[in-house]
């Protein structure tokens, strides 16, 4: 296990600001976390865990301990006729994983393709897409606490998921280092294909299923739809600064949205606390369910024009300003006055805050 002292940040999160951090260490195995977390050196500074980095804006410096997880292995933890249990190390790379699981034709993760993420950092952002959380797969989690250097297991229950959340990033954020993630995933699924965005027809699902095949859809043809339509409509990660979504879909109440339809009748609204898809003729019945809905904050940021907008090494592209992107060349800080600019305009138009979900340090 290598150590490395005042270490550049830039090739380790995907909108390449360059920070550094004061030590850096890469750790393959529990045993190798287990080490680091008694190793004198690192007992009374900052730490944090870094996945692949695709949800994190560094704007400065880090004057601690960044470990990043590598831990790799992908195993057959148990099956029966129904289902199988999937366990990956929380290092592994996400679009690498589901690959082996759709060619496999295990089912539940399918509508998940094309989202740069580690496992573990799928599990602490409840990473979710196309109607799919990925909560909706896992069975149990394994960590390592930070203070203790105790092993702990969390249940698909005790991970309390919810929308970009879990007790990881809320309650006890920055408390545990997960290692392993049982994942449970279903022989015989039940396919969801009616995702669509009211905001841009040409992502819905089905239409693009259409082009890929013919029907009985398979989980092939999900994986295969849903890549195609987010490789149209995100940046390029490969080339471009992005983290995708920056904000969090607003969580408003029926007030704030009866107000919000009389400017955008069409408006998509979720459940508040959840990412599954709602068609047009279940919202009213929706709305009055809920105290709370979760409305399209992309559309709204779009409407009042910020889309195709360019400030400095900073764009938005001129199909979503929520994937607000840079050209690597951006400071941390050149990118958080952006946001910061985007929240401020948001609030003077509609009166309630734009969240970032992107994780600021
Ligand atoms: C082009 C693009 C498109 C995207 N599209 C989507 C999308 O459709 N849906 C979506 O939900 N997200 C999306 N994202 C955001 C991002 O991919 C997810 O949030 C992803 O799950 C982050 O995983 P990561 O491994 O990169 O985590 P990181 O960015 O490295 O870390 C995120 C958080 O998790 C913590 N963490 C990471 N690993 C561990 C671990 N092993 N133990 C404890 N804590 C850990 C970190 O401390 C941090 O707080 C997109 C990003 C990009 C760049």
């Amino acid at each position: 296990m290598k150590i490395y002292k005042n270490f550049s940040l830039k090739k380790y999160n995907s909108f390449g600001v360059e920070v550094k951090t004061l030590w850096f260490i890469e750790c393959k195995s529990i045993c190798d976390i287990d080490a680091i977390l008694k190793d004198e050196r690192f007992k009374n500074i900052p730490v944090f865990i870094l996945g692949n980095g695709n949800n994190i804006l560094f704007t400065k410096d880090f004057n601690g301990l960044i470990i990043k997880i590598k831990i790799k292995e992908k195993k057959i933890f148990k099956e029966n006729k129904k289902y199988v249990w999937l366990e990956v190390g929380a290092g592994e790379d996400w679009m690498k994983s589901l690959k082996y699981i759709i060619d496999n034709n295990w089912g539940g993760a399918e509508n998940l393709a094309h989202i740069p993420s580690s496992l573990g950092g799928a599990v602490v952002q409840n990473m979710s897409a196309y109607g799919h959380n990925f909560r909706d797969i896992v069975d149990v989690v394994e960590t390592i606490e930070i203070k203790s250097f105790c092993k702990k297991k969390f249940s698909n229950k005790e991970c309390k998921f919810r929308y970009h959340g879990s007790i990881f990033n809320k309650e006890e954020k920055n408390k545990y280092i997960i290692t392993k993630v049982i994942l449970k995933l279903n022989k015989k699924p039940k396919l969801s294909l009616n995702y669509s965005s009211r905001h841009s027809n040409k992502d819905a699902l089905l239409k693009e299923l259409k082009t890929v095949s013919g029907k009985p859809y398979t989980i092939k043809d999900i994986y295969r739809a849903v890549t195609n339509i987010r490789k149209r409509k995100l940046p390029n990660f490969n080339t471009q600064g992005t983290v995708g979504s920056v904000f969090l879909n607003p969580i408003i109440s029926q007030k704030q949205l009866n107000d919000l339809k009389k400017k955008i009748p069409d408006l998509q609204i979720y459940p508040a606390n959840d990412t599954l898809y709602v068609s047009k003729n279940k919202e009213s019945e929706l709305i009055e369910k809920s105290n709370q809905v979760k409305v399209a904050g992309a559309w709204l940021l779009d409407e009042i024009g910020w889309a195709g907008k360019k400030i400095g090494h900073c764009y938005t592209p001129s199909n979503q300003a929520y994937f607000l992107c840079t050209d690597k060349k951006a400071s941390g800080q050149e990118i958080l006055k952006v946001i910061k600019k985007m929240q401020r305009d948001f609030k003077k138009v509609y009166g309630f805050e734009l969240e970032h979900e992107v994780v600021i340090m």
